[in-house]
Parts: structure tokens; sequence; C-alpha cells
């Protein structure tokens, strides 16, 4: 199994942990033909391609806000082209298709959105899950440095 993935071309650099099954960014929790999207987490930075995967670091989720999501944080990666997509991107107008190399996206992670992202927002700063959404980034910057560890190119376990 793989551990974690980088890359680092005309993009920023950037991390992928979690349970891969291949390079693509499939995952031991979601391993179709389609699950080939990572999402980058705001708590920590990192591209993971699930929240289960997520929950591996025993931290709670922060989730993105529809600010975040409009000023254009790319949140998505296409784990065929490893091309960054911001949410917009992503939707890409409901087509589930990658913009860049046109991979078809599982329509069935659009289910999941409220795992990752704040849609609704404001009144409940928890959900029932205990995780935090949307706070101020200001706020949290403090213990997202505890979490970076060395990154190591393709490392198999
Ligand atoms: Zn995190
Ligand atoms: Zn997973
Ligand atoms: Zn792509």
């Amino acid at each position: 199994m793989i551990t974690a993935l980088s890359f680092s071309e005309s993009e920023p650099y950037y991390e992928l942990k979690g349970q891969f099954t291949d390079t693509q960014t499939r995952c031991i929790h979601y391993h179709t033909e389609l699950d080939i999207i990572a999402l980058k987490f705001k708590c920590c930075q990192t591209y993971y391609p699930c929240f289960q995967c997520h929950q591996e670091n025993k931290h709670p989720t922060v989730k993105y806000c529809q600010q975040d999501l409009d000023q254009g944080e790319k949140v998505v990666l296409c784990g065929v082209c490893k091309s960054q997509l911001t949410f917009k991107e992503y939707l890409n107008a409901g087509n589930y298709r990658c913009i860049n190399c046109e991979s078809r996206f599982n329509p069935g992670c659009e289910l999941h959105y409220d795992l990752y992202f704040d849609m609704k927002n404001k009144e409940n700063n928890k959900d029932i899950t205990g995780d935090i959404s949307c706070i101020n980034s200001t706020t949290s910057k403090d213990n997202t440095s505890t979490v970076s560890a060395p990154t190591v190119k393709l490392a198999d376990s």
C-alpha cells in the first residue's frame, strides 16, 4: 500500500496522504474506476483521497466555507492528470469530468460534499460529528504545524 504521494509540477508544491491503492489516488475505501480525485483539507492543507483517510490523522476536520470556495481556492486534485481544481472547476457545470484531461469523476461524491464543505454555513459551528466547520482562518492556524511530516516520494509500505 502507498501512504504518501507527492507531485511538484507547475503548480505550487503539495502533498497527498492516505491509504492509496494506486497512484491515481484511489484508496482502500474508495477505489472504483471513477474514484480518481483527492480533496485538500483546510485543517492541514493536505490532499487526501477521502475523509476516512483523513480521519487517520485524529484531528478534527475543518471544512471549507462558501467564502473559501468563492475565492477560488483549489481544493480538488485530479488523480489522473494531477491538476488542481477549484470547486467550481471540479463541478464543471455538472459534467463530472476533469476540465483538463476529461477523465470521468464519480458523480456519487456529490453525496459527501457536506463532509468537506460547509455550504449551508453560519449557525452551526459544530455539526453532529463534532467536526469544526468554517472557522476564521486567523484562529485556526496554531496546531497545523504539528501535522506536517516529511514528504516521501512514492513511499511503499
Ligand atoms: Zn486535516
Ligand atoms: Zn480513503
Ligand atoms: Zn485530469
